[in-house]
């Protein structure tokens, strides 16, 4: 394991030398046969793909060693030999050579490195690690007369006529394209150049015989290739006189940075695969690949990139190889065993054991105003088995937005009070910590003096003075329940002993600040830490994203609630919004109108929401219509929003800033202005806001101007109400990057190839892999080698401590 063909190959040549070194050479003599090992060992070696300095000191190794054959080879010889060899077979020296920059290649200059590096393609091991996005099948051409338009084709033609013709002048400049007729004996068909013409001119001559590949596309009544590939072939290859090996072969094909032509990029690369692919150790379990029939990493580069003739094209297009899924495996490895670890490494610390079953958790329990679902009932009995442990809990609650999180974390807090522990409870934003801190105040009133807590709210706003004052309450234990911002991880803040962290809406947190809060505890023990997500993460994506976190999954409303109906209003149907406006006030409800609010065009936005408000009052003089948003200070914004809460205002236009977690029962519309600039996560939390009394709500999405993905948006809205349906269809429509990059910012890991979505089952393998191997080596103290390939590739992403 960790091993490349590399160093196998040059521990047999070192072994016999080690062997014959020891003691001093006194048994040198013994030894037999050494110069014929020794050369044959380097000799296998130098058949593998390796830099052009190992080769060179394998060379001079055989020189000698052959030469010294009659008169044999002697200490000198041994110990020259040895202080050459020994460096490469340390794994660093690998490691090292892969991560030489681009331009240790020969045709690389500081020109084509500067190109590569702006696709973020610094080292020769990035360069391995491009993949090719297509093949083209050269094994199989195509006869002119049957090109098909809007496909990309190899095929061969002779030239019959080619020149520089005139272009209508563009910004400006006049232009000269270079066209050419090829034929066959099948037909003719035109290619054509824009730039780069010189060139293409000096090949593309009168008879010349062309390699052409490219996309087919119409023009006026015949087909044409614009910028196609060419390679000039002899008379006897086009004939097929003689076997060509350049027209028998699958053929990589890259997307290449501007300024390097997708040839030069493919000879690089194909150089960088010659030399270097077998310095590439693998890391996944033998056993694992053998199991799955996978080849070796330095093997599959060969066939990602050097196809043979033989290779299974199909596998090789949709990226089912199994070439290329060691190389999903061995990247997906790395990361799970990462994530395994930081597991592991969090079991092992102590936590307070919080036996959740006493009377004031009861009392609670019994005190709510409604009964518990089956759903909230199982993620509590798993949160407090976890609470009870010696170990620090670390459990992901995810479920739809109004499944009736927040009761379960109040339990959860009423258990750790009971033990006189502390719990915090962590909201991405003041206005959900306040609203938060309400809907905690709420319960705990319902239930009762019984559940007995002392609660309090610490955010950047509150005044200075109290909150020095809460500060004080916390450290000496006098407050059971926080309720606050990231404020919770500044300095200054102490607990006497916290035992309960809840993160809310946790993709706004990067594991950094969860590890920092997890480190405000005074004593020795590691806080239980419960994540809450109203916003749900494909299992797929979960399963990479969490693969530290157990699973808690709220998949039932509790009774009573109606579905939210669904509306999409195009831009001049405003009369049907104010009709429902009306009808909903007239009825006693409530109603949301947000705005977008993005920070690069942030007052331009605020503009609109506060025209929006005046209009609104404008149209309605009878209603009062109050207007939030995130630079107001909060006291204004808490006084508006209880405003809303007590139902004193029927309107309430705001921002985004109650995207998540605002929860007033009697509000059952929701008009969503300028929806196809909201994200369908996004979306969907804000029609989360409305029907969560008895009454049916309606959101509307007024959307004014759409593009095909804020169009799928609206329509994957309008057809689910399911968090996870839409969840999924939000990272099929924007991919994971997307999905994540605007949400989860620093969440997703930066995965050179695999793709979080179509390699769920690569993620699974991983994943089980991983767990099996921390499982048998908590530390991988026994895999050294191992542990620094993890701890370099996510040590710091994962903030990975105590490994190997
Ligand atoms: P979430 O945080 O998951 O979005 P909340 O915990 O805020 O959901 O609950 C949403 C609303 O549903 C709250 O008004 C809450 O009081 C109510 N609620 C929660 N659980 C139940 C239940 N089992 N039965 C009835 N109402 C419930
Ligand atoms: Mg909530």
């Amino acid at each position: 394991m960790g091993v490349s063909p590399f160093q196998v190959a040059i521990e047999a040549v070192t072994r016999p030398l080690e062997f014959a070194a020891r003691d001093d050479f006194a048994h040198l003599d013994r030894v037999v046969d050494l110069e014929a090992s020794v050369v044959a060992a380097a000799e296998r070696a130098l058949t593998l793909a390796i830099p052009s300095d190992a080769r060179d000191i394998l060379l001079r190794v055989v020189k000698r060693f052959v030469a010294g054959g009659e008169a044999g080879v002697g200490p000198t010889e041994i110990r020259g030999a040895l202080a050459n060899l020994r460096p490469l077979a340390q794994p660093g020296w690998s490691e090292g050579a892969l991560e030489r920059p681009t331009s240790a290649l020969p045709g690389v200059g500081a020109r084509r490195a500067e190109s590569l590096a702006r696709r973020g393609v610094r080292c020769i091991s990035d360069l391995l690690f491009q993949l090719p996005n297509r093949y083209d099948d050269r094994r199989r051409l195509a006869r002119i007369a049957d090109l098909e338009v809007g496909r990309r084709t190899t095929f061969t033609g002779r030239v019959v006529l080619s020149g520089f013709v005139a272009r209508r002048r563009q910004r400006g400049r006049a232009g000269r394209a270079f066209e050419a007729v090829v034929e066959d004996s099948t037909g003719m068909v035109r290619l054509k150049w824009f730039h780069g013409t010189e060139s293409i001119a000096a090949t593309v001559q009168k008879d010349a015989w062309l390699l052409i590949t490219g996309d087919v596309k119409r023009y006026r009544f015949d087909k044409e290739l614009v910028h196609p590939e060419i390679e000039p072939l002899t008379g006897d290859e086009a004939s097929g006189a003689v076997v060509s090996q350049r027209l028998s072969q699958i053929v990589p094909d890259y997307s290449s940075p501007e300024g390097l032509h997708p040839r030069a990029l493919r000879r690089l690369i194909e150089r960088a695969v010659e030399q270097y692919a077998d310095l590439v150790a693998g890391h996944v379990p033998e056993g694992v690949a053998r199991k799955h029939g996978l080849p070796t990493p330095a093997e599959a580069l060969g066939a990602l990139h050097r196809p043979g003739p033989d290779a299974d094209i199909e596998a090789l297009r949709s990226g089912s190889s199994p070439a290329r899924t060691r190389l999903v495996l061995e990247e997906l490895y790395l990361l799970e065993l990462g994530l395994a670890l930081r597991r592991a490494s969090r079991r092992r610390e102590p936590a307070a054991a919080i036996e959740p079953g006493g009377p004031r958790v009861q009392a609670a329990q019994q005190g709510l105003p409604f009964d518990l679902t089956g759903a909230q009932l199982r993620a509590w009995k798993e949160i407090a088995a976890d609470l009870a442990r010696q170990d620090p809990m670390s459990r992901l609650l995810e479920g739809d937005v109004g499944c009736g999180k927040t009761v379960v974390a109040f339990l959860a807090a009423v258990a750790v009070a009971e033990r006189s522990h502390q719990s915090a409870i962590m909201a991405p934003t003041e206005l959900l910590a306040e609203q938060h801190a309400r809907t905690l105040a709420h319960l705990a009133a319902e239930v009762g003096e019984n559940a007995g807590l002392r609660m309090a709210l610490l955010t950047a706003s509150v005044p200075r003075a109290e909150a020095d004052e809460i500060r004080r309450r916390l450290a000496v234990g006098e407050i059971d329940l926080v309720v606050g911002t990231h404020a919770l991880v500044q300095a200054g803040v102490e607990f006497r002993s916290l035992a309960l962290v809840v993160i809310d809406e946790q993709h706004r947190f990067g594991v950094r600040q969860r590890a920092a809060l997890a480190a405000k505890t005074s004593g020795e023990r590691t806080p239980h830490m419960l994540v809450m997500t109203a916003t749900p993460i494909p299992r797929t994506l979960s399963l990479t994203l969490h693969g530290d976190l157990d699973l808690s999954i709220i998949d039932e409303l509790p009774p009573g609630r109606s579905p939210t109906r669904t509306l999409l209003f195009r831009e001049g149907e405003g009369r049907k919004v104010s009709e429902l406006l009306r009808e909903v006030v007239a009825r006693g409800e409530q109603a949301y109108v947000v705005y977008p609010l993005v920070e690069t065009s942030a007052h331009v936005d605020l503009r609109a929401a506060t025209e929006s408000a005046e209009r609104i009052r404008a149209a309605f003089p009878d209603l009062s219509v109050d207007l939030v948003h995130g630079q107001m200070d909060r006291g204004a914004r808490e006084a508006a929003m209880s405003r809303f809460f007590a139902g004193k205002t029927q309107v309430l236009v705001s921002t985004t800033v109650i995207e998540v977690g605002v929860d007033v029962p009697n509000a059952t519309l929701m008009v969503i202005e300028h929806a196809e600039r909201f994200g369908l996560a996004q979306l969907h939390q804000l029609r989360g806001r409305v029907g969560r009394g008895g009454v049916a709500g309606t959101c509307v999405c007024v959307a004014r101007s759409v593009t095909e993905d804020s169009e799928a948006r609206l329509q994957a809205l309008l057809s689910t109400s399911d968090g996870f349906e839409i969840a999924e269809a939000d990272l099929r429509i924007r991919g994971p990057g997307e999905f994540l990059g605007t949400r989860q910012s620093g969440h997703l890991p930066d995965l050179r190839i695999a793709d979080l979505v179509r390699d769920v089952r690569t993620i699974a393998l991983a994943r089980t892999a991983a767990q099996a191997t921390v499982r048998s080596d908590p530390r991988l103290a026994r895999s050294p080698e191992l542990a620094r390939a993890v701890q370099a590739r996510w040590g710091d992403r994962l903030a990975l401590v105590g490994v190997g």
